[in-house]
């Protein structure tokens, strides 16, 4: 990709090396503001992917033998050339993703956080000593990695979703293949060379891009080196590559989709309320996993809280992030922007009314900040992950009946509660859900540990919790 600043990969990444596909076949990444071609990205065949998989096999002895030390101050360089190289990363996030230019900084932030957590995470890798209580033994407990990973990421976060999976992994000592989604490989080529730059040894990181997707992912789960496959993406996905990583009882970290429920319970201040549920549902303008996707809110708040929240997003500019004026970025595609006006229009026709924004037309993948009052629970949009600006709310009498229509859900990643703190905490500890905000609409941090309950996941990212994902325990057994 070129324009008069960017000069940004667009092949394949295999031990240490930047090359086309064998069959030279490419796909091309598209601005979705203005439909532009960006680059034309070289596709992996099942072939190119399998070269990955044993470039990764065959850099793991030296990887995972090397002090901890020495992978904790490579990972603290790649923290330190992200933040210094910023502006460029978000730059190219912008143009293929579509974010808005705040959307797009936060985000690279976040990214390099986690590759400084990991550099600290590196050197505290834990073990555990201890008698049997039979008193016939030692019992030493280890940490070892597991081996070659396989790492797949989605759009919507591309570069913190590679962060979050790359950083821990090489902090455990493992090697990596890293598979993007088709539209922003750019954002993860940038990444794989900011690796390079920082000096990580060759066949530690490859990029992989196969098309079809399926059978490429097929074969790396069926080598008989990859032992981990961390997958972030639709429960739907998911769940296939559940199935497919049981052939050889691939060990799988899954972050899959969610619906979060919002509950603003009576007594809430609605000026927390209202910021935090600006933020739990414009963050990324929508198109998070963790976004409000179910507004339930107290009928002795709701019309308030209805003309407040049009009042705040009355005030997103709608527009191409490369205005950095522009606060409500385009969705990632055509298809995208015409999912989502779907589930609106559907809505609409299941009971909802337009209560702000709607359609409105535009030539890039636009859409604008919308409310719906009247929601049904357990309509269409209720029940789908919506991932774009649409707030849909719910009017509630009644707590308890908040409390079940909230847990009504399959998914379990992450819930927001409004209300006074007391009763908002009670209420959070009720609620199914791996992560939950109380009076604050962004929970995502680094050090937290994120991850969905029910069909949302599996396992945990960031945190200490997060580098166990990539190690097995050993134990030891010795003479008493
Ligand atoms: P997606 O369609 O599931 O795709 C995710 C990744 O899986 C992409 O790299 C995609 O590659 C790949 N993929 C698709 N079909 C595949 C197959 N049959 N075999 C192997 N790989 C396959 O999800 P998305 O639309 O990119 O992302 C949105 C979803 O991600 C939402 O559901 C969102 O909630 C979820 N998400 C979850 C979290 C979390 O932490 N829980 C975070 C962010 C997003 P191609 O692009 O090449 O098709």
């Amino acid at each position: 990709m070129t324009n008069e600043t960017l000069t940004v990969r667009s092949d394949l990444f295999i031990d240490g090396t930047w090359r086309a596909g064998k069959d030279g076949s490419r796909f091309p990444v598209l601005n979705p503001a203005d439909h532009t071609e960006l680059a034309s990205f070289a596709v992996a065949s099942v072939e190119d992917c399998d070269d990955a998989v044993v470039a990764a096999a065959g850099a793991l002895p030296r990887w995972s033998a090397t002090p901890a030390r020495a992978r904790s101050e490579l990972l603290r360089r790649v923290f330190e050339l992200m933040t210094s190289e910023a502006e460029t990363l978000a730059e190219i996030m912008v143009s293929e993703n579509g974010k808005a230019w705040p959307d797009a900084i936060a985000e690279v932030r976040y990214s390099a956080e986690f590759f400084r957590w990991f550099a600290e995470e590196a050197v505290r890798i834990p073990g555990e000593y201890r008698n049997a209580p039979s008193g016939d033994k030692r019992i030493i407990v280890t940490h070892q990695p597991m081996g070659v990973t396989l790492l797949i990421t989605p759009w919507n976060f591309p570069a913190a979703m590679a962060a979050r999976k790359i950083a821990p992994a090489l902090a455990a000592g493992c090697t990596v293949v890293l598979k993007p989604a088709s539209e922003t490989p750019l954002t993860a080529a940038y990444i794989v060379d900011l690796l390079d730059r920082a000096g990580v040894p060759a066949g530690v990181v490859n990029l992989v891009t196969p098309r079809p997707v399926g059978p490429a992912v097929e074969a790396m789960l069926a080598h008989p080196s990859v032992r981990k496959l961390s997958f972030t993406g639709s429960t739907e996905v998911g769940r296939e590559l559940l199935a497919s990583a049981a052939g050889r009882v691939v060990s799988a970290s899954m972050e899959l989709g969610g619906n979060a429920p919002l509950v603003v319970l009576p007594g809430a201040d609605l000026d927390i309320a209202i910021a935090g549920t600006v933020d739990a549902k414009m963050r990324n303008g929508g198109s998070a996993c963790t976004a409000a996707n179910r507004i339930y809110v107290h009928s002795s708040l709701h019309d308030e809280f209805v003309e407040r929240l049009a009042g705040r997003f009355a005030g997103f500019a709608l527009g191409p992030g490369a205005d950095r004026s522009n606060t409500l970025g385009a969705l990632v595609s055509q298809k995208e922007r015409d999912k989502v006006a779907t589930l609106v229009e559907t809505a609409i026709e299941e009971g909802a009314t337009l209560a702000f924004g709607g359609p409105g037309g535009s030539s890039g993948c636009f859409y604008p900040a919308t409310i719906l009052t009247d929601v049904v629970h357990g309509s269409t949009i209720n029940t789908t992950e919506i991932f774009g600006p649409i707030a849909a709310v719910v009017r509630y009498d009644d707590v308890e009946l908040a409390l079940q229509l909230a847990n009504d859900s399959e998914f379990g990643l992450s819930a927001y509660v409004f209300g006074p703190e007391g009763d908002a905490v009670r209420f959070a500890a009720r609620l199914e859900s791996g992560m939950v905000g109380v009076n604050r609409g962004v929970i995502s941090d680094p050090a937290a540990p994120f991850g969905g309950v029910k069909q949302s996941g599996l396992g945990r990212e960031g945190s200490s919790d997060g580098i166990l994902e990539f190690l097995e325990v050993q134990y030891i057994a010795l003479p008493a």
